[in-house]
């Protein structure tokens, strides 16, 4: 798999987290919102490592956008280059993750 830690999820704030995953305090500005992130959990209920790693995969809590953990950036993460969008436009379990944070999202206004 292309993306190791694949459908992380940030969040900013705990309560808008609805599933029990566990969480890490990770730092993590949004390239497309601007959002400081504050953590991460891992969007697979069966991933027990939830630290972000280089090369894993963020979607953010806030505006569903994607982003790839690099921790040599001033904001934890950089912008999915067109060869990752590539990779991440044919994953269908970020499909699915990527569905359920949206359902979440409408579901929750
Ligand atoms: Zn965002």
């Amino acid at each position: 798999m292309r993306f190791p830690g694949v459908g992380l999820i940030v969040t900013y704030e705990p309560e808008e987290l609805v599933m029990e995953y566990k969480r890490t305090k990770f730092r993590a500005r949004c390239w497309h919102c601007g959002k400081e992130n504050d953590s991460a959990a891992p969007a697979n209920h069966t991933d027990e490592d939830a630290v972000p790693n280089n090369g894993d995969l963020l979607l953010c809590f806030r505006c569903g956008a994607f982003m790839v953990v690099d921790k040599d950036m001033p904001d934890n993460v950089h912008k999915p280059t067109p060869a990752e969008n590539r990779e991440i436009a044919i994953d269908k379990n970020l499909k699915k993750i990527y569905e359920a944070w949206l359902a979440h999202k409408l579901g929750g206004n």
